[in-house]
């Protein structure tokens, strides 16, 4: 690749950030780390109806916490700043104006009235497109059908007007999409859409072309949802840089539904019961939280890993990637066309492979903070971390090292009755009750020599291990779950061995 790759994900504070918006960031981030490339993070704000507070600061804390670091943005800054388009208002207009020198754009004038009045008409038509187009631009209010000086008047005179891109019918336009391969657009059902708004601001289209372009980017990917788009860009670029400056472009297919019945939505996630944002999204108005895989206790590696293998593999078996494999094996032409069915089951057994695979201290402040927000408090580090390593590979997501590792804290609260009381008696009642002298003068409290005591007295009361096993695992854990029985009893210490036992005899004992 000759010229440096810069990459950038263009995103609009309209909410948080779902699914498919983060593999886009995700795709743009592994393209530009394997070229040796930059990462732009680029805050499309220009429709100020749709700017939602708190949403830019979601997507950044989001990256964040994903690991993406951009290298230029509104937050990390960069050679073409601002990064917010909002900010860059003053540099739009020229180039609309420019446009409209060249004969490839016009001045409307029409009210939302006039405008209301047109689709009323082609609807009575009959006609199947109610779209502005050049079909009917030369009745209606612009620049095109006016004359110059009625024209100037009307802005001389502060009328409100938008500026249009004049799309010519009857054009095909070829266009290469790294996915996709050789596309063609056909300018007919084009529309004349705006560029700059009555009030000075770029729409999204004038305004991702001129800052692609200004920020000197090389490849722009996002999602399939903008390919209807795709013409009027493809349009701008020739009209205002030249074609063999355009970026190569790649529509990352659509992220579906479990059963490929179309886009996965929010709405999906809360009918099925999972999220599909990256993190918790409070609606700043309405104040509704929508569950995101943060905090339901995902790893980041995990995410990243389940959302690179939506829609792309890199040829073999292999399934668990670390984001640096991702970087080293990612090729956007290995990205499928088709739509990537998305699986939560699938999902979390991503998160337990990360689980399992790294480091307990990885995540370790994270797991404590659940604790801690639980109730349990005085947590040594050392004896979380003794306990994570045990209950590890029991975990699903990071909320399991709570429900599977609480005992190791407290007591239990109660006991799995059903399990011990159809086969207590007498005989079990003296075991435990020897098995509490002999483990009271055991001077190394260690997993070994607690079974070897157990085991001996079994022998010599001639009673069933597995029994006693499985009454001594509900005494100290509350039920039948949980890693080697006598690990159990050597990491909680012979204090809290000894007197849960206790306790429970005064459960069962009678
Ligand atoms: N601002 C657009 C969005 O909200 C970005 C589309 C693009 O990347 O060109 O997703």
């Amino acid at each position: 690749m000759a010229n440096k790759v810069r990459v950038r994900f263009a995103p609009s504070p309209t909410g948080g950030l779902h699914l498919g918006g983060v593999r886009t960031v995700l795709f743009n981030y592994l393209f530009a780390k394997k070229h040796q490339g930059d990462f732009i993070v680029r805050v499309e704000d220009t429709d100020q109806t749709r700017w939602v507070d708190g949403a830019e600061k979601y997507i950044f804390d989001c990256l964040d916490w994903c690991g993406l670091v951009p290298d230029e943005s509104v937050i990390h800054g960069g050679p073409y700043t601002p990064y917010r388009q909002s900010e860059r208002k003053p540099i739009y207009r020229q180039y609309a104006e420019q446009l409209i020198q060249q004969g490839n754009a016009y001045y409307a004038f029409d009210t939302s009235a006039e405008l209301e009045a047109m689709r009323e008409k082609l609807k009575a038509a009959g006609s199947n497109s109610l779209q502005y187009d050049h079909h009917i631009r030369m009745s209606m209010n612009n620049s095109l059908r006016l004359l110059p000086e009625e024209t100037k008047a009307l802005i001389d005179a502060g009328t409100p007007y938008v500026i249009r891109i004049k799309v010519n019918s009857n054009e095909l336009i070829p266009f290469s999409d790294m996915i996709r391969g050789e596309m063609e657009f056909d300018t007919n059902t084009v529309d004349d859409k705006v560029l700059l708004k009555a009030d000075g601001m770029p729409t999204y289209h004038l305004a991702v072309v001129i800052d692609d372009y200004l920020m000197k980017i090389s490849h722009a990917f996002r999602g399939e949802e903008w390919l209807p788009s795709a013409p009027v860009h493809i349009l701008l670029w020739k009209y205002l840089f030249g074609l063999d400056q355009m970026p190569h472009w790649a529509h990352l297919p659509l992220i579906l539904k479990p059963d490929g019945n179309g886009k996965l939505s929010k709405r999906d996630g809360d009918r099925l019961g999972f999220p599909v944002y990256a993190m918790d999204w409070i609606d700043p108005t309405s104040k509704e939280v929508t569950k995101g895989f943060k905090e339901l206790g995902f790893l980041p590696e995990a995410f990243i890993n389940l959302l690179a293998v939506l829609g792309w593999n890199d040829g073999t078996e292999q399934e668990v990637f670390s984001l640096e494999e991702l970087i080293e094996k990612f090729s956007i032409e290995k990205v499928h066309k088709g739509g990537a069915k998305f699986d939560f089951e699938k999902a979390k057994w991503f998160n337990q492979e990360w689980i399992k695979k790294l480091p307990i201290e990885n995540y370790k402040e994270r797991v404590k903070e659940i604790f801690l927000s639980k109730g349990v408090s005085n947590i040594d580090d050392n004896y979380l971390g003794e306990v994570m390593n045990l209950i590890k590979e029991r975990c699903i997501v990071l909320p399991d090292f709570y429900t599977q590792g609480l005992y190791f804290f407290d007591s239990p609260s109660s006991y799995d009755e059903a399990s011990v009381k159809p086969k207590w008696d007498e005989a079990k009642k003296e075991y435990f009750n020897s098995l509490i002298d002999q483990l009271n003068q055991l001077e190394s409290w260690d997993a070994i020599s607690i079974e070897t005591i157990f085991k001996q007295i079994a022998t010599e009361k001639n009673s069933k291990v597995g029994e006693l096993q499985m009454m001594l695992r509900v005494f100290l854990v509350g039920s039948k779950m949980g890693p080697g029985l006598f690990i159990i009893a050597e990491t909680i210490g012979k204090i809290n061995t000894l007197q849960r036992i206790e306790n429970a005899l005064k459960v069962f004992g009678a």
